[in-house]
């Protein structure tokens, strides 16, 4: 039978975190999660209901509609991985937009929207063979992951691929507000009060500032095969 390890990829931003997951996840046949993709879609949901803004946050207002919000993944073949969904609607064009990013940390601080995603993420990954990136996987959500990633690179290199992304899929943004976005986001999801971003312990750091993705890929696959191994 196939083993099934659970693996926990932290780390800043754009550091090319989901990149390597899906590769992972799709050489081992596990499941990939996204877990920033449902912090999104919620922040996506609060900017929709002006629950936030650049200026404010309505936090009684979003907690209360929290409950009516279903998040869900589909995988799409032809894209080869699993698009978000917010309320049976594909989001997962507008998720990634820079005006979702300018917002996400500021909802993500919120305790009860986190709550409620670790949760959901717990459960998806219940059954093991799962990798999934986020901020807090190998220190909240799976503190007892099998294997725990902590992704970093320089703050200029993480911009300027996220610039190239954004550029790419025809987005009009500017390199420095892209800069910017991603100190911002480190900052707060570092400083805030509620599960920051920090390194797990058992993590090991890999800094991708001067690596390709298959060099990554088979770093993290020897580690892979050496806890498959060992259980
Ligand atoms: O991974 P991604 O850059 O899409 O995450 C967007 C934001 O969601 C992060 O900057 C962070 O504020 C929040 N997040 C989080 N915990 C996670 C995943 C994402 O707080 N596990």
């Amino acid at each position: 039978m196939n083993k099934k390890i659970t693996i926990a990829i932290d780390g800043f931003s754009s550091t090319g975190k989901s990149t390597i997951a899906k590769l992972i996840a799709k050489k081992y046949n596990f499941i990939y999660v996204d877990s920033g993709a449902m912090y999104r879609a919620i922040t996506f949901f609060a900017k929709q209901n002006n629950f936030v803004g650049k200026d404010f946050l309505k936090k009684a207002e979003l907690i209360s509609e929290l409950k009516n919000n279903s998040l869900s993944f589909q995988f799409n073949k032809q894209l080869g991985f699993a698009e978000m969904f917010l309320n049976g609607q594909n989001v997962e064009k507008e998720i990634r937009r820079l005006e979702v990013s300018q917002l996400v940390s500021k909802v993500a601080e919120i305790s009860e929207v986190r709550r409620k995603l670790v949760k959901e993420q717990q459960e998806m990954g219940e059954k093991g063979g799962v990798v999934m990136d986020g901020r807090d996987i190998g220190t909240v959500v799976f503190p007892n992951a099998d294997l725990k990633l902590f992704m970093t690179a320089s703050a200029d290199k993480r911009a300027t691929r996220r610039y190239k992304e954004l550029i790419d899929r025809g987005d009009k943004v500017s390199f420095k507000d892209v800069l910017f976005n991603v100190e911002e986001r480190d900052r707060i999801d570092s400083t805030r009060e509620d599960s920051p971003l920090t390194k797990a312990k058992d993590a090991i750091e890999i800094d991708n500032s001067d690596m390709g993705i298959q060099e990554q890929f088979e770093r993290i696959c020897t580690l892979v095969d050496r806890k498959l191994k060992e259980i």
